[in-house]
């Protein structure tokens, strides 16, 4: 399906250093590899509630990786899903009475325009799961045919032929690049089961070979809807195959970061992982990145609680969209936080000075801030430091700058390497 659109990056000169990040299933800081071409899957939104601030952090967070690359030189393939079908989408729909269509396309609509407002580069690849069944089919066939998947039978009323992945010979492959069930998360089984229960896994469900078992095909039910399953008969997709092989129709195996908001590290992270490796005898990704949790006040967001904060109001309330970037990246993307309206205050502070320091700049003082951004962002994606670093210049420029002696072309790079690294347009 179509993207959106963001504006053009600015070159900067000299070089970049490329990222160290911190890398969930290595559980250590890593260097990126110095690429040709670097890939980068990030999962997208079920579309519904879209765009709320967690959305937005993820996806800020994951853009200025991205810039990152571009600054160091390195293109990227970014590929980015839209769950359009799946348990929460449907039972949503039902709920306020509107079809799942027309909840999907409005909603990713939104998060288009969302993504468009907070000028977050598009992906090449934005593939709709609806769009994806194609590709899932024949890979859900071969895990069946090598014995590395189930039918399972209904139980009360249910029909047979759900098919399930079998966890526990998929990681008994004999092979290097083998995946074992807690590769990429780390947790135990015991530490997986109330986590798989909670985030759409079934562990009770009859007639599994292993509770933590996930689900790769569900056959069709009355009112569902359903697509052509071959083999399988029809049905619909599970969640995790559905990455895995957006991924791999697009990007290599392995490619080289799976992001994501760290409720996805288990199980979806964990259970993509099984199948691209179970698949093609590759690992998924190089490296798993994942960012905290936002919250509003302190408390946990959510819809059931009535408070997400949701981009597209802030927009309709008047907020600039760069305040609301400015707000997320003076957070470390990894951390948990909070979204509060000091916070956006303290971002419309920022940009205020930052523009009034823009024509006050005093020459010399752009390149090593140049310098001083790069290293931050270098250091994990520091942005907080990124923007520490554009205060104390502003603060600088405020002080002992003057209109008569401003230096465009200082004033001009600065404006540039907002917006080529951190995409903050001034
Ligand atoms: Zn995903």
């Amino acid at each position: 399906m179509k993207a959106w659109s963001a504006r053009p990056v600015p070159d900067l000169p000299g070089e970049a250093p490329l990222p160290v990040v911190q890398d969930t299933r290595l559980r250590r800081r890593a260097e990126l590899p110095r690429q040709e071409r670097a890939s980068l899957y990030v999962c997208g939104i079920t579309p519904y509630d879209a765009t709320h601030m967690g959305h937005a952090a993820t996806y800020v967070a994951f853009d200025v990786l991205h810039r990152a690359w571009l600054d160091a030189g390195t293109p990227v393939d970014y590929v980015q899903n839209v769950t359009d079908v799946d348990d929460p989408l449907l039972e949503r729909a039902e709920a306020t009475g509107v079809d799942w269509r027309e909840l999907a396309a409005e909603q990713t609509e939104l998060f288009r325009a969302d993504m468009s407002a907070l000028n977050v580069l598009p992906p090449q690849h934005y593939v709709g799961a609806t769009e994806a069944v194609g590709w899932i089919v024949p890979a859900v066939e071969q895990l069946l045919g090598r014995g590395l998947a189930y039918r399972v039978p209904g139980a009360d009323g249910e029909p047979d032929g759900d098919v399930y992945f079998d966890v526990e010979a998929a990681g008994a492959l004999d092979d290097d690049a083998a995946w074992v069930l807690g590769d990429v998360s780390h947790l135990t089984p015991e530490q997986m089961l109330p986590v798989f229960a909670e985030r759409g896994g079934d562990p009770e469900r009859p007639g599994k070979r292993h509770p933590l078992d996930p689900l790769l095909w569900r056959v069709e039910r009355p009112g569902e809807p359903a697509w052509d399953g071959a083999s399988l008969g029809p049905g619909r997709p599970g969640w995790h195959i559905e990455c895995a092989l957006i991924a791999l129709e697009h990007l290599p195996a392995p490619f080289t970061v799976q992001g994501g908001g760290s409720d996805l590290v288990f199980p979806h992270h964990e259970m993509g992982a099984g199948h691209c490796s179970a698949l093609t005898g590759r690992p998924m990704a190089e490296h798993f990145l994942h960012t905290g949790m936002v919250g509003l006040d302190g408390e946990k967001m959510s819809k059931s609680k009535g408070n997400l904060v949701l981009v597209s109001r802030l927009r309709a309330q008047g907020v600039e969209p760069a305040a609301v970037r400015t707000a997320i990246l003076a957070h470390r993307y990894s951390d948990d936080w909070s979204w509060t309206d000091l916070g956006l205050a303290a971002a419309v502070a920022r940009l205020d000075a930052w523009r009034r320091a823009l024509a006050v700049t005093p020459a010399g003082t752009a390149a090593p801030l140049l310098a001083t951004v790069r290293a931050a962002l270098a250091d994990d994606l520091d942005a907080p430091t990124a923007l520490t670093a554009l205060d104390d210049w502003a603060a600088g420029a405020l002080t002992a700058g003057s209109a008569a002696e401003c230096s465009p072309a200082d004033a001009q790079l600065v404006r540039e390497l907002v917006e080529a690294r951190l995409g903050v347009v001034l």
